[in-house]
């Protein structure tokens, strides 16, 4: 089925003004004003956007697509995500991770609830590895199972915080190798996504890790950056050595949410095209009292995403064109993924997110296929009611 996309404001993710957009195929076919020719051919459904904002479907860098959590004890492991979750709230590309829970959180379930949703029709890729070292892997090598295991694109692992292993700075080297060899050798990212706590050492092991080897400096990426103004200094600092970072967005937007470090960290000279931002969802919140213990959590959802945007554009001076690439086109080039996710233009996937008021999803559509329409999930995922 081909369809039509009749005047949207289309932002691809720069501004375009309005546009028809063609989707067949899966694809992106064509974007201008001769698309219209389409409009009543048969097998043609034309959607009337009325000069709706349009954008990229969202690239979600950090997904706990098998669920996260447990720092209360089995009770409080988070559930698995649905499909719609991440529909309703705008993402067609999802990276799976493991988090704190390395122990009963198996690899093999995160590769297959990945292929699970790439079934369902969104794109997912996903990270071997937890907090701790050494890897948990599938195949028990990480390069390896980057080479062998299709949906595999790096490895997670845990800086700065009690809950990880606390590597060395010769381990963290040897995990930015291995993940970097495995990319090589299969075409593609070849990352560590590296979580960081609210320990002492913020971002000082990678810094580390790249003076004292000849690993890129895009090689180990960190999240969770918004943490503190000291943490968002360096992650601006690691920014103009040429390393990408990637920032959570808040769940309640308290305190200005991460809109406002993300207007920090462009007041610190980070360099925008390399910062991300990512949802976490399905993870956990944990709160701890002074003397370690859990006193309590919250769990993170990918509606956060078109949330800190809006706050973005509304509150901290970003123009929407600004703010978008933080969650199309510059996570899809942090997944090798440029020119065929985060954008809309001839030859990408046909992911398409149309927003309504405030910025709400109200149309998406996801290779191809209408996922959500009026605000409304028209598919859901097997299990869902
Ligand atoms: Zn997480």
């Amino acid at each position: 089925m081909i369809k039509l996309l009749k005047d949207a404001d289309l932002y691809d993710p720069e501004h375009r003004g309005l546009c028809d957009i063609l989707l067949a195929d899966g694809r992106v076919m064509a974007v201008g004003p001769q698309v219209r020719e389409y409009e009543g051919l048969p097998g043609v459904e034309v959607f009337n956007l009325e000069g709706a904002v349009t954008v990229p479907g969202l690239v979600d860098l950090h997904v706990h697509i098998t669920g996260g959590g447990g720092e209360q004890g089995p009770s409080s492991r988070v559930p698995e995500i649905v499909l719609t979750q991440l529909t309703l709230s705008g993402v067609t590309t999802a990276l799976g991770l493991l988090g704190t829970d390395g122990i009963t959180r198996s690899q093999d379930n995160l590769l297959a609830k990945c292929r699970a949703l790439n079934e369902e029709g969104l794109t997912c890729r996903m990270l071997i590895g937890s907090y701790q070292l050494p890897s948990p892997t599938l195949t028990g090598s990480v390069a390896r199972d980057i080479v062998a295991v299709d949906p595999v694109v790096g490895v997670k692992v845990a800086l700065s915080d009690h809950r990880g292993s606390s590597p060395s700075v010769h381990e963290l080297i040897r995990l930015g190798c291995d993940a970097r060899l495995g990319g090589i050798l299969s075409g593609k990212p070849g990352i560590v996504v590296a979580h960081v706590g609210e320990g002492r050492g913020m971002l000082a092991p990678i810094f580390q890790a790249l003076e004292q080897s000849d690993l890129p400096a895009g090689t180990i990426i960190p999240t969770h950056c918004e943490r503190s103004e000291a943490l968002i200094g360096q992650a601006a600092e690691l920014t103009r050595r040429g390393g990408a970072v990637d920032f959570t967005a808040d769940v309640d937007g308290s305190r200005g949410g991460t809109a406002r470090a993300l207007a920090y960290a462009r007041r610190c000279g980070a360099v925008m095209e390399r910062v991300t931002m990512s949802s976490d969802s399905c993870g956990s919140l944990p709160v701890y009292d002074e003397n370690g213990l859990c006193i309590g959590m919250g769990v993170s959802t990918p509606a956060t995403l078109l949330d800190e945007v809006h706050r973005l554009v509304d509150e901290q001076g970003f123009s929407l064109e600004q703010a978008l690439p933080l969650v199309t086109s510059n996570p899809a080039r942090v997944l090798g993924m440029s020119g065929r996710k985060g954008c809309v233009r001839p030859g990408a996937d046909a992911d398409v997110l149309v927003l309504g008021k405030k910025l709400k999803t109200s149309c998406l559509f996801a290779r191809g296929r209408l996922m959500v329409f009026e605000g409304k999930a028209v598919v859901k995922g097997r299990f869902q009611a």
